[in-house]
């Protein structure tokens, strides 16, 4: 059940300390994209985001978007917010991040990747072995398979629950 907690919970990515990340030794964060930066229904980044960014480039973050998502819902973000992208990343599975960080030189214990979704970000980051931050969904809007995902995530976090291995709302850095 260990591969489905998270090593940091915040109700969004706003809520963050980047700053401990920095002296945690991260130095290369990955963000997903849907339901973490925007909903699914928006096509360009929010303002807020791109204030985040910034700031977050500021001290010395490397970037990356990394998306279940197709090019062309992926490429103006990337494009917007002048981050790395990676697209169709079919996380949880780990290949398509997995050759990206082998080529970025990064360490593992210098790479975080932040996204609302237990299942995909939460599990392939910690497949990888690398640093695990779970947001909350910024809408209960999903692509359809996201639904179904989301279905069997509130189904193990009752049983995590159980385990108090993790609480919904219940956030911890
Ligand atoms: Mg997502």
């Amino acid at each position: 059940m260990e591969i489905y907690v998270p090593d940091i919970y915040q109700e969004n990515i706003y809520k963050i300390d980047y700053e401990a990340l920095l002296s945690r030794g991260i130095k290369f964060l990955i963000f997903d994209l849907d339901n973490t930066l925007v909903s699914i229904n928006e096509s360009l980044p929010r303002e807020d985001n791109k204030n985040l960014f910034k700031k977050l480039k500021e001290f010395g973050f490397k970037i990356c978007i990394a998306s279940n998502s197709i090019k062309a819902r992926v490429k103006p973000f990337h494009e917007e917010l002048k981050v790395d992208y990676i697209y169709s990343t079919k996380k949880p599975h780990i290949s398509k991040i997995n050759n990206f960080i082998i080529n970025s030189n990064f360490g593992l214990d210098e790479i975080a990747i932040i996204g609302d979704s237990m299942l995909d970000d939460v599990v392939c980051g910690n497949t990888i072995g690398i640093t695990t931050i779970l947001v909350d969904q910024i809408s209960k809007i999903e692509f359809p398979l996201a639904r179904i995902k989301r279905i069997k995530e509130h189904k193990i976090q009752k049983k995590l629950r159980d385990k108090d291995l993790f609480t919904k709302g219940r956030y911890y850095v």
